[in-house]
C-alpha cells in the first residue's frame, strides 16, 4: 500500500495540492473531506439534526454508502445519490465539523478509506490521515497557512465558510482531532503558490525513492 498523507486546517490548500501531486505521481486522489461533507449533506437532506450525535449515528448506520475511484478521483454515493456541487454549500460548511465529531461517522468512513487505499496508490487529504487513518505511511505532510490568508482564500472562492470555527471544532474533538503527526513534514503555504507547494513535496518524495508518472512512462 502506498499512501501520501496530506493533512492541515481548513483552506490550507490541501485539496489542490493533493490533486496536483496525484497527477504528477500517477496516483489516485482520495478526498476524505468530500466524504465527510457528503455524509453531512445526507444528514441534512433526511432532516436529521446535525448537532445530535445519536441521531447522526443512526442516520449513518441506516445509509447505504458506496465509495470508489473514478478517473483517479474518489467518489461517494449515498442511497444512490452522488452529491458534488452541493458539498460546498453553506449549510454543509456550517454543519460538517459537528457531524465529523461523531465516532460512528468516523469509523464508517475510516473503513472505506482503508479499503480504497489497499487497492490503489493514492494521495489522501484530510485532518487525521497521517495520525489515525494511515499512521504507518512514511510519507506525511502537514500544510498550514496563517488564519487570515486561509479565510481570504475561501472568500476568494466565493464561499461562505467560517474557517476559524471549523478549525476550533476539528482540533478539539475527542476522536481523531486535527493534529500534526510526529513524523510529518510541516509546510507553511502562506507565502507559496500551488506549484511551489507541489514542488516542495515532490522533491521530498523523489528523494525518498518515489518516481513520477512521466519518469515511469
Ligand atoms: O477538507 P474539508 O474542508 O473539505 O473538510 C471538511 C470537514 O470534514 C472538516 O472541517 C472536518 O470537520 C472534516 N474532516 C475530518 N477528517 C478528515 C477530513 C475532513 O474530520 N480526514
Amino acid at each position: 500500500m502506498t499512501v501520501i498523507a496530506i493533512d492541515g486546517p481548513a483552506a490550507s490548500g490541501k485539496s489542490s495540492v493533493a490533486r496536483g501531486l496525484a497527477r504528477h505521481l500517477g496516483f489516485s486522489f482520495l478526498n476524505t473531506g468530500a466524504m465527510y461533507r457528503a455524509v453531512t449533506w445526507h444528514i441534512l437532506r433526511i432532516g436529521v439534526d446535525p448537532e445530535s450525535p445519536t441521531a447522526v449515528a443512526r442516520g449513518v448506520a441506516e445509509a447505504d454508502i458506496r465509495t470508489g475511484f473514478e478517473h483517479a478521483h474518489s467518489f461517494i454515493e449515498i442511497n444512490g445519490l452522488r452529491p458534488y456541487d452541493q458539498l460546498q454549500e453553506e449549510s454543509v460548511n456550517r454543519s460538517v465539523s459537528a457531524v465529523s465529531t461523531v465516532p460512528e461517522v468516523r469509523t464508517r468512513l475510516l473503513q472505506e478509506f482503508r479499503r480504497l487505499a489497499a487497492a490503489t496508490p493514492c494521495v489522501a487529504e484530510g485532518r487525521d490521515i497521517g495520525s489515525v487513518v494511515f499512521p504507518e505511511t512514511p510519507y506525511k505532510f502537514y500544510l498550514d497557512a496563517s488564519p487570515a490568508v486561509r479565510q481570504q482564500r475561501r472568500n476568494a472562492q466565493g464561499q461562505r465558510d467560517e474557517v476559524a470555527v471549523r478549525d476550533r471544532i476539528d482540533s478539539s474533538r475527542r476522536t481523531a482531532p486535527l493534529t500534526i503527526a510526529a513524523d510529518a513534514t510541516v509546510i507553511d503555504t502562506t507565502e507559496l503558490d500551488l506549484d511551489e507547494v507541489i514542488d516542495a513535496i515532490l522533491t521530498r518524495l523523489l528523494a525518498r525513492g518515489l518516481s513520477t508518472a512521466s519518469e515511469r512512462a
